[in-house]
């Protein structure tokens, strides 16, 4: 039997005893019980979808300490990153609580009669939503709690009226274990069936390729790195009956910053950017991955003092080993493909110390792994010697969560042309501050064409993440009882 083991992510050290993996089995089960599950699950009323969503937060806010330092021990993130993380996550539970209970998932739209022939006449049609079924939910690494278990991904599935069965990401094994025993406590306490989420664990791709094959699995939902979320979608389309699959993947997140912008406050902005690059150890998937600047001199001193800024930062160590010497690897491939270093902090180890690189706009059109992530601390500025090389860098990258553009305050056709740009590549776009820190409202849009995300028609984070798990159905001629029921499936 294959096991997985909690590391300290501070030391590297084994800590408490070796856990099973998930068998064939055990799979199996999970799956079959969350399938039943559904059957009643899907046809539940707003309110009891709500009561169900404020009860887990409750329940994480219930264990807060403990909580908090089963994920500090296995991810080094601190307490203060995490305490606010465990913050966003009871917010986006009681957020799509709130979702559910004003009706959102059934919301209906009445198409009447109309007497006559076709085109025109037609007979009374209503369309409404039906959740999708269990939901396969595989858990990022550098969101042990918002990204997790009872992460958006399962609040919104849960809020449509799916059941979930989540593959716990193996960087923290304990702190998902900690977090499923609420979860079942919850199920209990209301009365509601075991299997409306279930858990999987594994350190190997055999958990999560049994998981997603599963025949009644009706979807995935995924966070992490672009080759995790390939492979599962290649798995997810090769079924007998293929699914959707939601897959929010790694980004290089391109941050063009103008003349004009640098010129006005290129200092500020230089230790802002300093900043969002290390926050987390760089350890988000909406990193500032690449730093796209026009030759002249506000660039020459706003990358010295981005040099200069990231010099005094120290970042903590990263969240597993193998992410450590998968980022030291990054930035070997990238020096190897015609990188220059400008700043190679030594870090404290096994902490890294932040990398920035430069590479001329030419080069990085010419050679793909330099638009690869390297996920860590680092960015790598591309120097371009005029607005339509931004153009081509843009297009080069194709697909990204997120684009920055600083300087772009007037109307005038070149600003007209780098925002269409921007949009054609990104699901967000912009125009202050910096991408890492990603607001869970309305509006958001977290997912963008590939590599970022396998469906950029949809959002991971805000409200709109619910509508991955519901799809449209049409009531032609429908009975009286059924239009009563006003979009609640049966
Ligand atoms: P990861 O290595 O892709 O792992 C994510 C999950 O997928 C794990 O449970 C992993 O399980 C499973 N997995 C990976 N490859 C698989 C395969 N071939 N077949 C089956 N299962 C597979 O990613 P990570 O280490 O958690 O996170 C880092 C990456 O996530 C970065 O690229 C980051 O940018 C991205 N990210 C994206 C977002 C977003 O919203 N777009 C948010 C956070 C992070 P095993 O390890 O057990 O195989």
């Amino acid at each position: 039997m294959s096991t997985l083991q909690s590391i300290n992510a501070r030391t590297g050290e084994p800590h408490g005893k070796t856990l099973n993996a998930s068998t064939e089995q055990d799979i199996d089960t999970a799956v079959t019980e969350a399938h039943a599950a559904f059957a009643t699950w899907r046809s539940s009323t707003g309110v009891q979808r709500a009561e169900l969503l404020e009860a887990l937060a409750k329940g994480l806010e219930g264990e807060r300490e403990k909580l908090v330092a089963w994920a500090d021990l296995e991810t080094a993130l601190g307490p203060v990153r995490l305490n606010g993380e465990l913050d966003r996550t009871t917010f986006q539970l009681r957020r799509f609580a709130d979702i559910a209970q004003r009706g959102e998932p059934f919301a209906v739209l009445d198409d009447p009669a109309v007497a006559g022939g076709p085109p025109a006449g037609h007979p009374a049609m209503v369309r409404q939503r039906v959740p999708l079924g269990p939901v396969a939910m595989f858990a990022a690494s550098n969101f042990p709690f918002a990204f997790s278990v009872l992460g958006g991904d399962t609040a919104s599935a849960l809020a449509a009226g799916c059941s979930v069965v989540v593959k716990a990401h193996p960087g923290h094994p304990g702190l998902s274990l900690q977090v499923f025993a609420i979860i079942q406590r919850v199920l209990k306490a209301l009365d509601l069936p075991a299997g409306l989420i279930g858990l999987v664990q594994g350190a190997g791709v055999e958990t999560g390729v049994g998981l997603i094959r599963h025949p009644l699995i009706a979807a995935g939902a995924f966070t992490g790195s672009t080759r995790g979320g390939a492979a599962l979608q290649a798995e997810a389309n090769a079924r007998p009956r293929p699914i959707p699959f939601y897959g929010e993947l790694g980004s290089v997140n391109p941050l063009i910053a103008l003349p004009a912008a640098l010129a006005a406050k290129g200092g500020e902005l230089a230790t802002t950017l300093a900043g969002s690059i290390t926050l987390g150890c760089g350890q988000f998937c909406t990193n500032p991955g690449l730093l796209v600047l026009i030759d002249g001199p506000e660039t020459d001193t706003f990358i010295d003092q981005l040099t200069l800024a990231l010099t005094k930062q120290q970042p903590h160590p990263m969240l597993t080993p193998g992410m450590r010497k998968a980022f030291d690897a990054g930035i070997k491939r990238f020096m190897e493909a015609g990188a220059r270093s400008l700043l190679q902090g030594q870090g404290t180890p096994p902490a890294p110390g932040p990398q920035l690189l430069q590479v001329s706009a030419q080069r990085f059109i010419e050679r793909a792994e330099l638009r690869d992530e390297v996920f860590g601390p680092s960015s790598l500025i591309v120097r371009c010697a005029s607005v339509d090389e931004v153009h081509q860098v843009l297009d080069a990258v194709g697909g990204s969560l997120t684009v920055t553009l600083w300087g772009a305050d007037e109307d005038s056709a070149d600003n007209r042309a780098l925002v269409r740009s921007a949009s054609q590549i990104a699901g967000r776009v912009l125009f202050a501050g910096v991408p890492t820190g990603v607001a869970v409202t309305a509006a958001q849009q977290h997912g963008g064409p590939w590599p970022s995300s396998t469906a950029p028609m949809t959002t991971s984070v805000g409200d709109a993440a619910l509508e991955r798990f519901l799809r449209p159905v049409c009531l032609q001629d429908a009975p009286a009882w059924l239009l009563a029921r006003k979009g609640v499936p049966c």
